[in-house]
């Protein structure tokens, strides 16, 4: 069987978090997200996770290379023989290239990089529509998803409030930062035949059979 070595690239609110644990689940990845991974890291105590946690401590970013070191460590465990997914890196091409020297020193490459797009007025009605409960963070929709009754969580009845992350100006900000970083590295995937587009606005099932016919697409070709 040939690998699935996946990339996920998408502004926030686009879906990717759904289409993530999809495709976890329909091909058995494991799942590399870049918070994930390091928390993984410091509570098993490696010595990478131990370098990671001076860094979280200390309310600094992480440097690429740990947390390329960090994948590749998984890489080498054996559990992404068959394929992975990353979500959060790589983020700038000079993620990419890292990314991209570790899987040739392993003899494998990118299979795709998945990118699951919106235009950034659906993100900002998207993420700024979102309430959360401040008890047990059930995530409900104004708009797509509201509450019986507006401002009480339907599970728990407590309050819901807007999270800093989904503000109108913090959703501008997030953007922003994305256009200025991600895009670079859509064309530099795309110069090198790898990107894959998604409509994300769409309905889930949607853009989750339109990826699953892609990735059969690129198997048959793989094995030609
Ligand atoms: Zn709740």
């Amino acid at each position: 069987m040939s690998e699935r070595n996946l990339v996920l690239l998408g502004p926030p609110g686009a879906g990717k978090g759904t289409q993530a644990e999809r495709l976890v689940a329909d091909f058995e990845l494991p799942y590399y997200s870049t918070g994930n991974i390091l928390r993984e890291a410091v509570e098993q105590g490696t010595e990478l996770g131990k370098k990671a946690k001076e860094y979280m401590d200390a309310g600094e970013l992480v440097p690429d290379e740990l947390i390329c070191a960090v994948i590749e460590e998984r890489l080498d465990s054996g559990e992404a023989d068959d394929g992975f997914l990353l979500d959060g890196f790589p983020r700038t091409i000079g993620q990419a290239e890292m990314l991209e020297e570790a899987l040739e020193k392993r003899d494998r490459r990118l299979t795709a990089a998945l990118l699951i797009d919106a235009p950034d007025e659906e993100v900002v009605r998207r993420l700024s529509g979102r309430r959360t409960c401040v008890k047990n963070g059930h995530v409900y929709h104004v708009e797509f998803d509201p509450p019986k009754n507006e401002g009480v969580c339907d599970q728990d009845g407590s309050r819901l409030v807007q999270r800093d992350d989904d503000k109108p100006e913090t959703v501008q900000k997030r953007l922003a930062v994305y256009h200025e970083q991600t895009e670079p590295l859509i064309e530099w995937y795309e110069e090198r035949g790898l990107l894959r587009r998604f409509d994300g606005t769409r309905t889930p099932e949607e853009v989750n059979s339109h990826i699953r016919a892609t990735l059969a697409t690129l198997a048959l070709e793989a094995e030609i």
